[in-house]
């Protein structure tokens, strides 16, 4: 058996080595994309594994089944790159990774909310300025404080769990009540959460219910005190409405790491370039603002997690059993 794994990262590679080693099997990379012009390159493989942000092509499909290939599978969560109608088609069966570590983006909603109530990011900003004052700083400490979760499913739900073994009450809004969190999260409506909440945490899926879930009247309701921290999907922020409630002192800071219109500034280095969004300059100037370029999901276990589980769905694939992440 030989796989071939596409759009390969540096920091992928020992995850994929140390999975090829343990399976004693192939696994080919390179870091191109799956697009029509290098389907000639898949014949000599059994099975492929992809990860990109651009469409699979309608002619990528029966280019991929005259090839000999059964199945596509995205090490991602998101699979909306992937026609699922032509993948089936054309006999390939598409899987993805639906959790690769819920705790990955959970510890970064607890990195950000700590560095906020700990003002930490206005303290580096006075420091890089030599200034070592602490007046008006004063802090509070996370077991004082109530933590709002709107969406506690996967990632909602872990985070709930470790502010909780933090001492902090942990309220929550979500449309589906957990049974599992009940011992812990008191569940309330999004409009409470936002009122009672020191913090909220926003982890819902993206989907017409959670665009701009988090408006002006939302924004209207949370303490002056109180932040907001988005390490979900940027749209589910009105971020202009953000940007308001910042600049009028209606809440006290923010955490994002996601925002709308992203993919033209996270993960590129623009260094004494033209930043491409007004809200992004405005948002950075904020000394109450943490901005982080959709990390939520880079760390060691998640990124080892994305290869093993997708290697391991090929593997099943191509052994004509069943995978629990198959999406078509
Ligand atoms: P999930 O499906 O387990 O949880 C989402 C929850 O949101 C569900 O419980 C759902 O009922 C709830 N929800 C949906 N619409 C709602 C609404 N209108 N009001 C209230 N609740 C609503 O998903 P998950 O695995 O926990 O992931 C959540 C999201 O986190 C993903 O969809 C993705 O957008 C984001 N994410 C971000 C990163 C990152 O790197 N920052 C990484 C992975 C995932």
């Amino acid at each position: 058996m030989k796989i071939l794994m596409m759009s390969v990262r540096d920091d992928e590679e020992a995850a994929i080595k140390s999975w090829s080693e343990r399976n004693n099997i192939k696994v080919d990379t390179v870091d191109w994309e799956l697009h029509p012009d290098r389907v000639s390159e898949l014949g000599v493989y059994d099975g492929i594994v992809i990860q990109q942000r651009s469409k699979v092509e309608g002619e990528v499909y029966p280019a991929l089944k005259a090839a000999g290939i059964k199945q596509i599978t995205t090490r991602t969560a998101g699979f909306d790159v992937i026609d699922l109608e032509a993948a089936r088609e054309n006999g390939l069966t598409v899987t993805n990774v639906p959790a690769y570590s819920p705790r990955s983006v959970a510890e970064l909603a607890l990195a950000h909310t700590m560095r906020l109530i700990r003002k930490l990011e206005i303290f580096d900003e006075r420091a890089a300025k030599q200034d070592f004052r602490w007046a008006g700083l004063q802090a509070a400490e996370i077991h004082s404080l109530t933590v709002g979760i709107i969406g506690a499913g996967r990632i909602g739900g872990t985070t709930a769990k470790i502010f909780d073994a933090l001492g902090a009450k942990v309220v929550a809004h979500d449309l589906v009540e957990r049974e599992e969190l009940k011992s812990f999260v008191t569940y309330m409506s999004k409009e409470e959460v936002l009122q009672k909440a020191d913090v909220i945490c926003l982890h819902v899926d993206l989907n017409p219910s959670t665009i701009n879930l988090i408006g002006r009247d939302e924004l209207a309701l949370m303490k002056p005190t109180a932040y907001l921290v988005n390490e979900c999907r940027g749209p589910v922020v009105d971020t202009d409405a953000l940007i308001e409630a910042l600049e009028q002192k209606k809440i006290a800071g923010a955490a994002l790491d996601t925002l709308t219109g992203e993919e033209n500034f996270f993960n590129f280095n623009l260094q004494n370039k033209e930043l491409p969004s007004q809200q992004l300059i405005r948002l950075r100037e904020m000394e109450n603002v943490i901005l982080t370029p959709h990390v939520g999901f880079f760390t060691n276990i998640a990124v080892q997690n994305m290869v093993d589980i997708s290697l391991d769905d090929v593997v099943a694939i191509l052994n004509g059993e069943k995978s629990e992440h198959q999406v078509s």
